[in-house]
């Protein structure tokens, strides 16, 4: 076991052992054009990750400036997804009891283009929504949702409570495992949160990660994977305590929290997840270290799979310009020269290229057309969705997925 100069955000302990991908760029920056200064200035960072055996938390050790990650060129739109659409609904609903419309708001951090507050925009429901990305903030105004530009901090929460009071339900999702300073977070909560409130986060869930073997959760963008153990570090520091969880297999695996100021009593699934999560020995720097080397064989399977279709003269396409896709095919050394295009329907991306391997990002409607003999499954936790799609377009092409292991599809 290696350890490290490096101290846990979480806990102070001292990060043991460091998962080392070389340089990588940044998961979301999207290049508009390649030209020799792109090429030449594109910042990349030696990305190292490691894990806390004392609150079980996975982080990235050296993260980039957050003004690198999250700007006006932020490139996820949330509302992009139908199947997260109907995924929030249900949570709006949910949340929606819990507040009494009269009196109560409710507070998003990371609300991204505003698709979940949209709900209670239009249920006329006290709401605020903060994000970093100026881009998205703007969306979700046009969207009329109320939302402020900033990043959320101690300071940020005594600006809004002198404003807005206490908040009834704050909800971040997706956005926690993204923020570096996380006490920083927790002080601006316990400064925002009513006495009976209830704190909902919900991101992809660490025993999920080490279950697929997958790196792709990892990027710097992503600078946590969060368990309840380590999530219960946190907060309880902070007064804050978790009292219920919910499993979701969205992003490859999400567990959503929620936690109260209150000695409320912990529910049964709560204490199934304490009890899984210490029977897959997530204390232990052996299932850290197994990881790593299932990530190095996915990665050496996939390049050894596109070099020898390559060699023999096949086309080899992508779906989905992910963040996560930004990952392997940095780490597997899988660029331009080896895939042809990826396809999206995002119209942000299309046009652009992928960060580090300059792979050209094409409008998904010209896929069937193209007819790639290989794809590349990149989003593949919206496989369903997509196949679907692409099916009932009549597209031919080879579906190839690579998580957990290696496997072709021969849908049409
Ligand atoms: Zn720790």
């Amino acid at each position: 076991m290696n350890k490290s100069d490096c101290l846990c955000r979480v806990c102070s302990s001292t990060i043991s052992d460091i998962f080392d991908f070389g340089n990588m760029p940044i998961a979301n920056n999207l290049i508009p054009v390649i030209n020799d200064t792109y090429t030449k200035n594109e910042y990349k960072y030696n990305m190292k990750i490691g894990v806390c055996i004392n609150c079980s938390s996975l982080q990235i050790v050296n993260v980039p400036e957050k003004e690198l990650m999250f700007n006006n060129q932020y490139a996820y739109f949330a509302s992009q997804s139908e199947f997260m659409k109907s995924h929030f609904e249900k949570l709006g609903n949910k949340v929606m009891q819990l507040m009494d419309k009269e009196k109560d708001y409710i507070l998003e951090i990371g609300s991204n283009d505003g698709i979940f507050l949209k709900y209670f925009a239009d249920k006329q429901y006290k709401h605020l929504g903060v994000d970093a990305s100026e881009n998205v903030v703007e969306t979700a105004k046009k969207n009329g949702v109320n939302a402020l530009c900033s990043f959320f901090d101690e300071e940020t929460s005594i600006e809004i409570n002198n404003k807005y009071g206490k908040a009834k339900i704050i909800v971040i999702t997706n956005t926690m495992h993204h923020i570096e300073n996380c006490q920083e977070v927790a002080k601006g909560i316990n400064n925002i949160l009513a006495e009976d409130g209830t704190l909902i986060i919900e991101d992809p869930y660490l025993l999920d990660m080490y279950k697929i073997g997958s790196i792709e959760q990892v990027y710097a963008e992503h600078n946590f994977i969060w368990s309840l153990h380590s999530y219960k570090t946190l907060f309880e520091k902070h007064s804050i305590k978790l009292f219920d969880v919910e499993h979701f297999d969205t992003h490859g695996g999400s567990m959503r929290y929620y936690f109260s100021k209150q000695n409320l009593n912990k529910t049964s699934t709560m204490q199934e997840y304490i009890n899984l999560e210490l029977n897959n020995k997530i204390f232990d720097i052996n299932t850290f270290i197994k990881f790593q080397e299932n990530c190095i064989n996915i990665s050496k399977e996939l390049y050894n799979f596109v070099v020898s279709k390559s060699k023999e003269g096949k086309i080899i396409a992508g779906y989905g310009a992910t963040a996560k896709s930004a990952t392997t095919l940095n780490y597997s050394n899988i660029d331009k020269n080896l895939i042809s295009c990826i396809y999206d329907s995002t119209p942000f991306k299309i046009g652009k290229y992928t960060p580090g391997t300059h792979i050209e990002i094409k409008d998904a409607k010209l896929f069937t057309k193209d007819s790639p003999d290989y794809t590349i499954l990149f989003a593949w936790n919206h496989k369903k969705e997509i196949i679907e799609k692409e099916k009932n377009n009549k597209s031919k092409t080879i579906w190839v997925e690579y998580i957990p292991k290696l496997k072709l599809t021969y849908e049409n």
